[in-house]
């Protein structure tokens, strides 16, 4: 047992009011941090104690490494929670994290350094028998005919990936074999500019799949369950836009078989924390695209479905304790869906910062809304535009869909644009409301849309 009594929380906005209200629940004190932008955060204002990182610009605040561990020593933390985005899955973050003598509430950095390289991640759950899209056994080759035979192999249309990729980067689709080594060399190019790692790798391109992912909770002391699936098939450029669980369409026995196969890849890299197992899903098969080594946005639509409380979770594995729950304790009951609602104008995107004039949250059974804005609030235009999540629960899915209809006209922000009126749309479109979408279908939808 390690005894966790205080946290620094190293992140901003809704998700370090999220970790800040669990640490409360868990009578553990909390120590935000924030930029010179920051200031006027909820969490900042709520926290126990608060130390300013640096200037607005994220690279000299959120993401600097050496401020954020010296505001952990100066506050005597015990333990640093990363959230999501900025250093979350930053394995010499968590390495320098440990080194200091604090704990990081996540996987050990080996383990993020692992799942941080797509090919090796790949490599690994093929040994534990999690099904991946075919492709090319780890990076491609320099020698040119030997990726022609690997693609001619995997068969056209074929996708080229950074091997250190994240956030849709560095990706080419080839559907022609005359195109393949121009691609290859582009991914590469791509590659070594956003990651400093040329190497890429290949994959069948699969045409009209579903995004469903695995929630894992493993205890790295032998213990590990899933919490059950989510669908996030509704993105806009590889960003997720709304997120569901259970998915739709999918039985108890792929759940369960899915699910399985995700727990024993935790028992085989002994994995500790939340964690977050992604798929492509076509023609009633799974594909292991990634796994995300921490706590995600859409986290609240499982907990709402099985009652378990992930933050906490991730704390009290981080202190030691051993997973208290059985997969046979976790069942998913009714449904829920999360609209993620940003700070930007409905139709073209374009961000809109500035102050929220007046703000109402939308309530009733079953509504949630994990926001960090209030009346007065002035939403900074320095990072992501994402400033609350409105979570919908039903005993069925057309019943959270027609919660979430009312939830979302009930909510007010004036004073800046928001994508409330996509989310409306999204609602009430027919695909949607069949469960019959993919992760092209938002961009048709846009386009319909732009044409009225
Ligand atoms: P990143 O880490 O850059 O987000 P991912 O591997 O998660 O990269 O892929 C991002 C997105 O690209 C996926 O959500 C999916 O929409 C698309 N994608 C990835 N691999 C494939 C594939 N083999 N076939 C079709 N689309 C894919």
């Amino acid at each position: 047992m390690r005894d966790i009594k205080k946290i620094l929380i190293a992140n901003r906005g809704e998700i370090a009011l999220r970790i800040l209200r669990a640490c409360r629940e868990m009578g553990i004190k909390t120590v935000a941090v924030y930029s010179q932008a920051d200031r006027d955060l909820k969490h900042v204002l709520l926290a126990d104690e608060a130390v300013c990182i640096g200037p607005p610009n994220a690279q000299k605040s959120y993401l600097n490494m050496a401020a954020l561990i010296s505001a952990a020593e100066i506050t005597q933390a015990d333990a640093i929670h990363p959230g999501y985005g900025f250093l979350s899955e930053n394995a010499d973050f968590a390495e320098s994290v440990e080194r200091s003598g604090f704990i990081f509430i996540g996987p050990r950095s080996e383990t993020i350094r692992l799942m941080g390289s797509k090919t090796n991640a790949k490599a690994e759950m093929i040994a534990a028998g999690v099904p991946c899209v075919p492709g090319s056994e780890g990076e491609l080759p320099e020698d040119e005919s030997a990726c022609v035979a690997i693609a001619e192999r995997v068969g056209y249309p074929v996708l080229i990936k950074a091997a250190a990729g994240g956030g849709g980067r560095g990706m080419q689709v080839v559907r022609q074999p005359e195109e393949l080594l121009g691609k290859i060399q582009i991914a590469r190019t791509e590659a070594l500019n956003a990651f400093k790692d040329a190497s890429v790798f290949l994959e069948k391109f699969l045409e009209a799949p579903r995004h469903i992912e695995v929630q894992v909770l493993s205890d790295g002391q032998g213990n590990a369950i899933h919490l059950g699936e989510r669908d996030c098939s509704m993105q806009r450029r590889n960003q997720k836009v709304v997120e569901e669980s259970p998915a739709p369409g999918i039985s108890e026995e792929q759940r369960d078989e899915i699910g399985n196969l995700c727990v024993e890849a935790c028992k085989r890299i002994n994995y500790r924390g939340a964690g977050t197992f992604e798929f492509l899903y076509a023609q009633g098969s799974f594909y292991f695209i990634e796994m995300n080594t921490r706590i995600q946005v859409e986290h609240p639509v499982t907990e709402m479905v099985t009652g378990v409380d992930l933050i906490r979770e991730m704390i009290r594995i981080a202190d030691g304790k051993k997973l208290t729950k059985k997969q046979g304790n976790i069942r998913l009951r009714g449904h829920a869906i999360e609209c993620r609602i940003n700070a930007e104008n409905a139709r073209t995107f374009n961000p809109s910062p500035g102050t929220i004039q007046q703000y109402h949250a939308p309530g009733g059974p079953g509504v949630r809304m994990d926001t960090h804005i209030y009346s007065g609030y002035k939403v900074p235009p320095h990072y992501d535009s994402m400033i609350g999540k409105l979570i919908c629960w039903g005993n069925t899915r057309e019943s959270a869909i027609n919660r979430m209809k009312g939830a979302l006209s009930e909510m007010i922000i004036e004073g800046i644009e928001t994508n409330a009126a996509l989310q409306q749309r999204i609602m009430r479109d027919d695909a949607f409301v069949k469960g019959e979408h993919n992760i092209h279908y938002l961009a048709g939808m846009l386009e319909r849309w732009a044409q009225e």
